[in-house]
C-alpha cells in the first residue's frame, strides 16, 4: 500500500484529484476536437464553450447579481494592485487601505505610485488580529476602501464584512474565493489569483460592480482596463486559455460537492480541528487572534525552533509535504484549501501528536 500524499503549499496550492485526472483524460483530444485545449483558438466554439460554461459555474457558486461582471484576468493578483488604482481612482485621487498582513502592505505601496494609499487602519503589534471596523479612520472621499479578506501568510481572515458605508470596498480574495459563501453585493470588486483555491497560476478573477466601470486613467495599460476586458469578454488579447479551462473543471467539481455552503461546513472542521490540535498542546503555537483566524492557512510554531528543520523532514518522509513557514514568519504554516480533504488535515493532526510525543 503507498501512503497518501497531501500537498499543504500555500501556492500554487493542491488541486483536487479528480480535476487533475479529467484533465489528463481530456489533455491530447478535448472531448472529440483532436486538439488540446492548449491547442485551440480562444475565439472557437469549442473554447468559448468552456469559456462560457466556467463563468456560469461561478456565478452559480458565488451568486453573483446580474450587475456584477466576471473578468478572468492575466497578471495576478499583483497585476491588480496597479489595476485597481487605475481603474478606480482619478489623478491626485485616494483611496483607503486597511492592512492586517503583508499582502495588503503591497497593495498599498502598489497603489501610492497612482495616487494617495491611506492607511486607514493597520493591526498594532504584528499581524495577528483584525483592527475593530467601528475605529477606522475612513475617508468618505476615498475612491474605494481595500481590504485583504484572508492575509495568506499570516492566516488572518475577516469573518465578517466591515460596513465602509457608500464607498466602494475592494477585497483581494486570492486565498478564500471560494472557501464559503460570499456576499457579493456588499462589495464594488472582489479578485483573486487562481493558484491558491481555484486552478493554475496564470489566472486571476475579477468580480466588478457595472457601475464601476469607465471610471479608467486614459493612461491604464489596455490589459488592465476592466471596461475593455469587460467589452472583449476579457479576451482582449488571447487570455490564459488552459488555467480558465481547468478553473472551470474546480468549479463544476464544487458545484458536484454541493456547492459552497457545504464547502464552508468542511473548511470550518477541518481548520477547528487543526486550531484545537495547536491550541491543546504546548509545544505547537499559533498567535493568531481565535476570532480572526483563517480557514485557509494555519501557521504555527514549534516549542523549540531547533526542531523546525526535522518536523518539516520527517513530516515529508510520511507524506505531509510542503509545511515550511513563510521566511518572513518562520515556523510552519499548513494551508488546507478546498481540495485538501478531512483526512489529509486529520494525518497531519496525528503526525503533529506523535511528533510532540517523542520530542516534545
Ligand atoms: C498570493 C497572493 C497574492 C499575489 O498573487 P500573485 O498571483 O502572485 O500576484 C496577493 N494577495 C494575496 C492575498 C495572496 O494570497
Amino acid at each position: 500500500m503507498t501512503q497518501p500524499i497531501y500537498n499543504f503549499s500555500a501556492g500554487p496550492a493542491m488541486l483536487p484529484a479528480a480535476v487533475l485526472k479529467e484533465v489528463q483524460e481530456e489533455l491530447l483530444d478535448w472531448q472529440g476536437s483532436h486538439m488540446s485545449v492548449m491547442e485551440m483558438s480562444h475565439r472557437g466554439k469549442q473554447f468559448m464553450s468552456i469559456a462560457e460554461q466556467a463563468e456560469a459555474d461561478l456565478r452559480s457558486l458565488l451568486k453573483v447579481p446580474d450587475n456584477y461582471k466576471v473578468l478572468f484576468l492575466q497578471g495576478g493578483a499583483t497585476g491588480q494592485f496597479s489595476a485597481i488604482p487605475m481603474n478606480l481612482m482619478p489623478e491626485g485621487g485616494s483611496a483607503d487601505y486597511v492592512v492586517t498582513g503583508s499582502w495588503g502592505k503591497k497593495a498599498i505601496k502598489e497603489a501610492g505610485k497612482y495616487g494617495t494609499g491611506r492607511l486607514a487602519a493597520q493591526a498594532e503589534g504584528g499581524f495577528t488580529h483584525i483592527p475593530d471596523p467601528s475605529a477606522w479612520d475612513l475617508d468618505a472621499n476615498a475612491a474605494y476602501v481595500h481590504i485583504t479578506p484572508n492575509e495568506t501568510i499570516e492566516g488572518v481572515e475577516y469573518h465578517q464584512i466591515p460596513d465602509v458605508g457608500d464607498v466602494p470596498l475592494v477585497g483581494d480574495f486570492s486565498s478564500t474565493l471560494m472557501s464559503r459563501p460570499v456576499d457579493v453585493s456588499k462589495y464594488g470588486v472582489i479578485y483573486a489569483g487562481a493558484q491558491k483555491n481555484i486552478g493554475p497560476a496564470g489566472l486571476v478573477i475579477l468580480i466588478v460592480r457595472e457601475d464601476l466601470l469607465g471610471r479608467a486613467r486614459s493612461t491604464c495599460p489596455s490589459v488592465l482596463n476592466w471596461q475593455g476586458q469587460a467589452e472583449a469578454g476579457s479576451m482582449l488579447n488571447t487570455p490564459s486559455c488552459f488555467p480558465w479551462y481547468v478553473a472551470g473543471k474546480v468549479f463544476s467539481w464544487l458545484l458536484d460537492r454541493g456547492g459552497l455552503e457545504s464547502m464552508a461546513e468542511i473548511n470550518q472542521r477541518k481548520a477547528e480541528a487543526l486550531y484545537a490540535a495547536i491550541d491543546n498542546s504546548d509545544f505547537y503555537a499559533n498567535p493568531v487572534d481565535p476570532a480572526a483566524r483563517s480557514w485557509m492557512n494555519v501557521p504555527f510554531t514549534l516549542a523549540d525552533a531547533e526542531l523546525d528543520a526535522t518536523f518539516l523532514k520527517e513530516s515529508a518522509d510520511a507524506g505531509l509535504l510542503t509545511l515550511k513557514g513563510h521566511r518572513s514568519v518562520g515556523g510552519m504554516r499548513a494551508s488546507i484549501y478546498n481540495a485538501m480533504p478531512e483526512e489529509g488535515v486529520n494525518a497531519l493532526i496525528d503526525f503533529m501528536a506523535d511528533f510532540e510525543r517523542r520530542k516534545g
